[in-house]
């Protein structure tokens, strides 16, 4: 008997798992890695080869996603014993790569265990644990194929590597003290440093220093998290100013000394994905107010690697521990350039000699009603594939947006989404971009024949997408990709409305949009109603202050709030702003939801400038009361959402003294309110019943929970994404999706499908 098996099955310990399920049972044959995944040759009594079927699927290794088992019958060739053989070479790569896991329990018993040989080694792994896709440098996924080909086994390593009755056996990271990787310490000159490179660091930690510290995808810039005095000194070094930190902590009951976890979010935090998660704060909580000013939440996180786990012990308490980068660069993650880049900010780095061949952030999540609601997709999720029915006639590339962005291959029936990439801002973040491609279309043999991409003609990855030779170029409009990737999210294919929500994206006919009620399927849509347009007075500048906005949008309801605390903040620029935008200088009209909660934001007095997108919609939801179930008007008209309206009633009551945090709910309730009247309309217009929510304003849950109940009480069903962004980070997903539906359909690529209610 034949039999393939296909999905995530390499660098899992499926071999030996096969091995070791087919002495039991009393076959004989062999199994081997191939690049369509795993091949089994068995033969024996049918009722074994039967159980052998049953297991691969029952028992799969903890890491393996096994996608399809076939069978197929071969003449018996009198084989004796059972064997694991060597790798095939072949033509067509398909099998994924695994995400990087974080370490086993039993590694971790190994590590605190001064009898075994591995006591204390920071790069202890095996089949079930250990880097994946940082060290792999081309497939099939073999020891010489990953960034541990220089490092020769030891006899004893070998011996466990061999031996398919022990954890480790092919386990291509293997390492011991006597023969893997090397932890050392040393100064931002280079100057290496006396004494155990973890003690050492540990020390440099609690005494308020900053140690640059190389973990599985990338370098982070670690800090004892309770000392405020260290945090502020990262965070001026680093040049972010308010952007929340992580912090690691080296339990789960240290974690929670921290933040608030329920049983679910537990589960989340502890699994060996290990996302930073993104918690409520206990009050009182012993961490550093610097870590992150003014919010109600906590990333937290626990270790992932031995190293991690060694140091967090040695330091006693939680520790920041943010990208290693500058500001909003990619993060370092090669020796030479973490010490260009990271030497002024480090004041030590605690390295090693084993090279990370892909940069990897870390992930972060949220846990919503019991499932987990993504905002950062990557080390531990990516390059794991999604599956995506109906597939992709050819291969195709999504491009992806601007900030946060990812990029997507789809192939047959996998989209294989990237890892977190950045912000595509600057030549750093680019190069990491292109580098990417390159290597994800090696390792997963791809070669795209379409490349899908955003209309908006500034992004670079639409420049870069447009300078492709040989390849197909298909435009996606910015918000129907948002929700195609919720349907594929969702595993579903029809026709829905989407309540498209961000900051801004560019419409089908040049003006910027950003609160789109569509009607679409992957292929197409029709854009049914929007948030009423308002001037951004100067562009930009109204991104970087909210007030602005709440200046052009009391404007726009005719309210003069010359002698308002508002004005009088704002000072000089208080008229010139208003006047950019009664002429529309430098101020392009726009329908994007993040404005009106910028201009809400500033009203309720969240703050007038930000420090990064998002900031001000995300301390207004913070401040708004849940209980609050009162909603301001929002009018909702044939093809307008009235927000003007909403932000002149959220002004004149807080004019009439009422509490911020009770007009701030006031104002989603509003706003959810008005969104699904708008829902309705399209229901009304078109038939459709389902509703999908995309777009980085659904990251705020307030909005979402009361949108959802009331979508819910209305009659809709509702899908909100569960393994991708809503943000941009998932745009990409969408990109292919709308893509490959084109063409199936045999649209002009050059249209993007769009057509106005
Ligand atoms: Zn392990
Ligand atoms: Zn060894
Ligand atoms: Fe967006």
């Amino acid at each position: 008997m034949r039999l393939r098996v296909r999905g995530t099955v390499q660098g899992v310990g499926f071999r030996p798992f096969v091995y070791r399920v087919a002495t039991r049972l009393g076959l004989s044959g062999f199994v081997l890695n191939d690049p369509d995944g795993v091949l089994i040759e068995a033969e024996g009594p049918a009722d074994a080869l039967e159980a052998l079927q049953v297991a691969l699927r029952a028992e799969a290794p903890p890491l393996a996603a096994v996608e399809a088992v076939e069978a197929e019958p071969i003449p018996v060739c009198g084989e004796r014993g059972f064997t694991i053989r060597a790798s095939a070479q072949g033509a067509a790569l398909d099998t994924p790569i695994s995400p990087d896991v974080g370490v086993c329990d039993e590694c971790l018993a190994e590590i605190f265990d001064p009898s075994q040989r591995r006591y204390r080694y920071a790069f202890t792994n095996c089949t079930n644990c250990g880097p994946r896709f940082t060290i792999t440098t081309a497939i099939p996924y073999d020891r010489p194929n990953t960034t541990m080909a220089a490092f020769e086994m030891c006899a004893a390593c070998k011996a466990e590597y061999e031996d398919p009755a022990d954890r480790r056996f092919h386990a291509q990271p293997i390492a011991c003290p006597a023969c893997g990787p090397r932890l050392t310490l040393v100064t931002a000159a280079g100057e290496p440093m006396p004494g155990d490179p973890i003690e050492e660091a540990a020390a440099l930690l609690r005494s308020g220093a900053v140690v640059a510290v190389k973990g599985l995808g990338g370098y982070h810039l670690a800090c004892d998290a309770c000392d405020d005095a260290a945090v502020t000194r990262l965070r001026r070094r680093k040049a972010r100013e308010e952007k929340p930190l992580a912090v690691m902590a080296v339990d789960v009951a240290q974690a929670l000394e921290l933040v608030d976890a329920g049983e679910r979010e537990r589960a989340v935090l502890t699994s060996l994905r290990r996302p930073i998660v993104l918690l409520a704060r206990r009050a009182g909580a012993r961490v550093a107010p610097a870590v992150a000013p003014g919010n109600r939440y906590l990333g937290v996180m626990l270790p992932y690697t031995p190293l991690h786990h060694l140091l967090l012990r040695a330091v006693g308490r939680p520790v920041v521990l943010t990208s290693g980068n500058l500001s909003d660069e990619p993060i370092a993650y090669r020796d030479d350039d973490a010490r260009r880049r990271l030497g002024p900010i480090a004041d030590a780095f605690l390295t090693h000699d084993r090279p990370i061949h892909m940069r990897c952030d870390d992930s972060v999540t949220r846990v919503l009603d019991g499932a987990e609601y993504p905002i950062r997709r990557s080390r531990g999720y990516a390059p794991a594939p999604l599956r995506v029915q109906p597939g992709f006639p050819v291969p195709v590339l999504g491009a992806g947006g601007e900030l946060k962005h990812t990029f997507c291959l789809g192939k047959g029936e996998r989209a294989i989404l990237s890892h977190h990439i950045g912000d595509l801002e600057n030549y750093e973040a680019m190069a990491s971009f292109t580098e990417a491609v390159r290597h994800y279309c090696r390792i997963f043999d791809v070669r795209p024949e379409v490349v899908a991409y955003d209309l908006h003609p500034d992004y670079l990855s639409t420049k870069w997408a447009l300078e492709q030779d040989d390849v197909e170029a298909i435009g996606v409009q910015h918000h129907h990709a948002h929700i195609a990737s919720c349907l594929a999210d969702n595993g579903r294919d029809e026709r829905v409305i989407g309540l498209a929500l961000d900051g801004t994206g560019y419409g089908s006919d040049g003006t910027i949009w950003g609160c789109e009620v569509l009607a679409c399927d992957a292929a197409s849509f029709t854009s049914h109603l929007h948030l009423r347009y308002v001037p951004l007075p100067g562009g930009s500048a109204a991104v970087r202050e909210p007030w602005r906005m709440a200046a052009a949008y009391l404007q726009e309801a005719g309210i003069d709030a010359s002698g308002h605390d508002l004005a009088r903040r704002a000072g000089s620029a208080w008229r010139p702003v208003l006047q950019m935008a009664r002429t529309g200088l430098n101020s392009p009209a726009a329908s994007s939801a993040g404005r009106l909660f910028d201009a809400a934001a500033a009203l309720c007095g969240v703050r007038d400038r930000v420090g990064y997108e998002g900031q001000a919609a995300a301390e207004l939801e913070q401040l708004a009361d849940p209980s609050v179930e009162a909603a301001y008007p929002c009018p909702v008209g044939e093809a307008e959402i009235d927000g003007v309206t909403l932000i002149a009633m959220l002004y004149d009551d807080l004019e009439r003294g009422r509490d911020p945090a009770w007009a701030a709910a006031a104002f989603h309730n509003g706003l959810a309110g008005a969104l699904v009247r708008a829902a309705g309309a399209v229901r009304e217009r078109e038939g459709l019943r389902i509703v999908a929510l995309s777009g980085g304003t659904w990251q705020n849950l307030l909005l979402l929970r009361r949108t959802r109940r009331l979508l819910l009480e209305a009659g809709f069903e509702v899908l909100t994404h569960r393994r991708v962004p809503a943000n941009d980070g998932g745009i990409a997903l969408g990109q292919v999706v709308v893509a490959a539906a084109r063409l199936r359909r045999g649209f002009d690529s050059h249209r993007d499908g769009a057509k106005m209610a």
